[in-house]
């Protein structure tokens, strides 16, 4: 099929490919808080089993940039951006207008090192898009970010700041189009909202649907204005298992891929779709999962993969382990290696895990339904449109040398912002045009067009009640074998598995 792709500089098609894997080994130590399921443990984890099954050896080890202030700023407001750089635990209860301003606090805590965790996880993925950009690999792949939830100026759902949406602005310096597909089990709003309304990024993302965080994804929210039907959402009920995904899955994605032509395509990985998550409600095997890696990537297109949601740790470190052997090319042993985690695996110490026998409320009817109504709005796209492309913007710069000092300097101007400003008396130095500032459009909830579906609309029968179905990047090599992070410097206990109430994300 003629995607329309750029080809790869490994070449088409060809089984290998260059992958550029970002990870910093200060990651894992970052705690949100006991009994918060977040948990950056994960990411420690998952390197780990990539140390040894012998993969770090397969790909370039970088350790991500930080992003600085005025890269965050690229999307997200400046006093929000401030608000985040001067927060502290300490100093958190002096602030508590601003914390309820930015949504700061309970699912979204304060804590230690907050704001240089937002700056790894976003580096990570800004880095990787500006290695696509250069056509320096072919795969980028950074498990720290995938952080869809957080908006403008607002945390939401464990999301502070959006990584995805920089990496994908950076993207479109060198790209009139860019594809973002999220198979995280919540709906990618973050993203969905900041590229509304343009068409120059399509979102897709296949999550749950009903009352489950973060409440949005419809598939009736096509996108508006120039972004109409550049937004494609697939709800799902819980139970979904392998076989019913894919049969969504690769149709819609490779009409996607063939009315769109994007090129580079963005891949959340959020691996709370997995069966047995702490918080998610699916029942996808690792390899049913992965296959959704596996079918972007054949399409020979620059990919940046990306982590996300994911709370039984054990299976989000199976996972993208499994992941990253595919983003390569090689089939990863079920046998898991010895390593420092090794007991986070028992009984089985392998790296897959059955599925679960919970039921599949997606009927055949009603997946059926979603595919139909999906394949129509695609094909009310224009077959690839062309944009207006102007110059090309340079990349996110590099620090000078001393960029400590920098951000120092940085520092110290936070230490005099007044966070409680009210908002919208700080400008956000935003240049760039296609991002809607959200209060510019109606609601989602406005704009959708009810009308319009007719007899189109999708129905479950048996299920009345229910919501129509619904480099100049500077990088370091790092060295593989030293910087695997040692499991006892860290707080963060082996999971438990017991849910936790309060939560609501994802
Ligand atoms: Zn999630």
């Amino acid at each position: 099929m003629d995607t329309g792709g750029s080809s790869l500089p490994s070449g088409p098609d060809g089984v290998k490919r260059k992958v550029s894997y970002f990870y910093d080994p200060e990651v894992g130590n970052y705690y949100y808080g006991q009994g918060h399921p977040m948990k950056p443990h994960r990411i420690r984890m998952t390197h780990a089993l990539l140390a040894h099954y012998g993969l770090l050896h397969q790909m370039q080890v970088l350790k991500p940039f930080p992003s600085r202030d005025r890269d965050l700023c690229k999307f997200h407001a400046d006093d929000y951006v401030a608000f985040l750089r001067g927060i502290t635990p300490e100093t958190q209860q002096d602030h508590m207008k601003a914390l309820k301003r930015f949504n700061v606090g309970e699912d979204c805590p304060v804590f230690d090192g907050l704001y240089s965790f937002c700056q790894t996880y976003a580096g990570g993925s800004v880095g990787g898009a500006v290695k696509l950009n250069h056509r320096l690999c072919d795969i980028a792949i950074n498990w720290a970010g995938g952080l869809h939830h957080a908006k403008k100026c607002e945390a939401s759902g464990f999301c502070y700041v959006n990584d995805i949406v920089l990496a994908i602005l950076e993207l479109l310096k060198q790209h009139e189009r860019v594809l973002y597909v999220d198979i995280d089990i919540h709906h990618g709003d973050g993203v969905e909202e900041a590229f509304y309304t343009t068409d120059r990024v399509m979102t897709v993302s296949f999550h749950k649907f009903g009352d489950y965080f973060p409440g949005t994804g419809d598939i009736r929210d096509i996108g508006y204005g120039k972004g109409k039907y550049y937004s494609l959402n697939v709800p799902l009920d819980d139970g979904i298992d392998d076989d019913s995904y894919q049969f969504l899955f690769k149709p819609i994605m490779a009409k996607v891929m063939e009315v769109f032509q994007p090129g580079a395509v963005v891949l959340q990985c959020g691996a709370d779709s997995l069966s047995g998550d702490r918080l998610g409600c699916f029942n996808l095997s690792i390899k049913g999962h992965a296959e959704c890696v596996r079918f972007m990537r054949s399409f020979n297109v620059p990919l940046l993969l990306l982590g996300g949601g994911g709370y039984t740790i054990r299976n989000v470190a199976r996972c993208w382990c499994y992941e990253t052997g595919v983003a390569i090319g090689v089939e990863v042993d079920d046998k898991m290696p010895q390593h420092e985690y090794y007991e986070y695996f028992g009984p089985d110490y392998t790296l897959h895990v059955a599925p679960s026998n919970m039921e599949n409320k997606n009927s055949r009817q009603l997946v059926e339904n979603i595919k139909v109504k999906s394949l129509q709005n695609l094909s009310r796209l224009p077959h690839a449109p062309s944009v207006p492309f102007y110059e090309r913007p340079p990349d996110t710069e590099l620090p000078e040398e001393d960029d400590d000092y920098d951000r120092k300097e940085e520092r110290l101007e936070s230490d005099h912002l007044n966070l409680d400003t009210e908002m919208g008396e700080l400008k956000h130095s935003n240049e760039v045009i296609w991002y809607p500032d959200r209060k510019s459009i109606p609601s989602i909830q406005n704009i959708r067009p009810k009308k319009a579906i007719g007899e189109a609309e999708l129905k479950d029968e048996n299920q009345d009640d229910r919501k129509e179905v619904v480099e100049n990047v500077r990088c370091m090599d790092i060295e593989t074998e030293e910087n695997l992070g040692s499991k006892s410097s860290e707080p963060v206990l082996v999971e438990t598995d017991q849910p936790r109430s309060n939560i609501t994300e994802p």
